[in-house]
């Protein structure tokens, strides 16, 4: 049987750009080296350009349109990609579908397009139902187009939908971050995603941090507002299954599950990423962007980097490591390489080992205090491959 593969689209525009977004994303409407209809045809020669060995064998079970914001551009545009990626590549027919809108580009035409088209599940950043904080955070839209671009989307039927949300933000307090959860909860999205505000170099809101103009949440409130969200979550049936990503039972997002467990997938369009084969390569972040490969010469060097990729990707899901893969991927079983760390006393708080009847460590993962303290623990796990 053929092996599955997930494919990502890169779309890079939006209407304007957000004070902290550090995405390769431009605003639609500025000078821009390709239009949004120029850089559709490219992307689809690039999909058109994939190798012989990879459309034979792979089946195409997950298909990701992100961005920047997608449904800024022509439903026309999209599409056409679309169709060329069904006409290279054996797509299977429960395929997830997804793409990433924001609420200011959503109208009844659009919605119903998009479904189609054949898109089946939706990722919506809504980020605050807070008109303050959404002013802050430089988004477009307001409370009032979120709430009416959600019914719209369940108007069009769709029957997948994600709420990307925000937390950690500046003037925001727990109080704020309850009200929206129970908002968002309320309306009863299938997935939800709830991701801690970075500080990212480059963006406005770097500038401002780094002059002492930009308050945002102690370190101690960001924990109680990512503690807060757990527990209503959970007491709504939605299940936690990654640091940031929680969904009713069933409906978690089948491709970011690919980027988690190291499956293959492929990249197109500007800074897009690829895994397949064991190699990982990527594409330039210009609208006119290029391929690159990473050519390592030095084997051993290689392999721990993948290791390094496999802990930093599987540590994230709740379910941990699976110890199993780690040997079947690298021939060398996981208590082998990361030996130290089990026995250091300082990193178990962090962590949670599930062993098998006959003792092996069967998964690995971030237990809670590891999940609120998940970069440090991550770093450590880095650290040991090269001491
Ligand atoms: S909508 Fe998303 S991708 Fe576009 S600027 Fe804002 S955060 Fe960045």
């Amino acid at each position: 049987m053929a092996e599955t593969l997930g494919i990502y689209v890169h779309i890079p525009y939006c209407l304007k750009k957000c004070s902290y977004c550090d995405f390769v994303s431009f605003p639609k409407d500025g000078d821009l080296d390709l239009s949004p209809d120029e850089y559709a045809y490219r992307v689809c020669r690039e999909i058109e350009d994939t190798s012989g060995d990879i459309k034979d064998g792979y089946t195409v079970d997950t298909v990701y349109f992100g961005g920047g914001t997608p449904s800024c551009i022509g439903t026309d545009m999209i599409g056409r990609i679309l169709l060329c990626l069904k006409k290279t590549f054996k797509i299977s027919r429960d395929a997830e579908i997804s793409i990433e809108i924001n609420p200011e580009t959503v109208t009844v035409e659009k919605a119903e397009n998009l479904r189609f088209l054949g898109f089946n599940r939706v990722s919506m950043g809504v980020q605050s139902l807070n008109d303050e904080i959404l002013s802050k955070l430089g988004r477009v839209h307001n409370s009032e187009k979120a709430l009416e671009a959600y019914r719209i989307l369940r108007n069009a039927g769709f029957r997948n939908i994600n709420l990307d949300l925000m937390f950690g933000v500046p003037g925001q307090t727990l109080g704020i971050w309850k009200d929206t959860l129970e908002k968002i909860i309320e309306l009863g999205p299938e997935h939800i995603s709830f991701y801690s505000l970075q500080i990212e170099e480059g963006t406005p809101f770097y500038e401002e941090y780094r002059n002492g103009d930009l308050e945002i949440p102690s370190w101690k409130e960001n924990r109680e507002m990512y503690s807060c969200a757990l527990e209503m979550l959970k007491s709504a049936g939605y299940v936690h299954y990654e640091i940031s990503n929680a969904s009713k039972p069933g409906f978690e997002c089948r491709h970011n599950y690919k980027y988690w467990t190291m499956k293959p997938y492929l990249g197109f369009g500007t800074s897009a990423h690829s895994y397949i084969y064991d190699k990982r390569f990527f594409n330039t972040g210009e609208l006119e962007y290029t391929r690159v490969f990473e050519e390592s010469e030095d084997e051993e060097q290689e392999l721990l980097d993948r290791m390094g990729d496999f802990v930093f990707t599987e540590l994230r899901l709740i379910e941990g490591i699976d110890t199993v893969q780690f040997r079947e991927l690298f021939g060398r079983s996981f208590e082998d390489v990361f030996g130290k760390i089990l026995v250091s006393e300082n990193m178990l708080p962090y962590l949670e080992i599930r062993r098998s009847g006959s003792g092996d460590i069967e998964r690995l993962a971030l237990s809670r205090k590891g999940l609120d303290n998940t970069n440090p623990v991550m770093q450590r796990f880095i650290e040991t491959l090269y001491e």
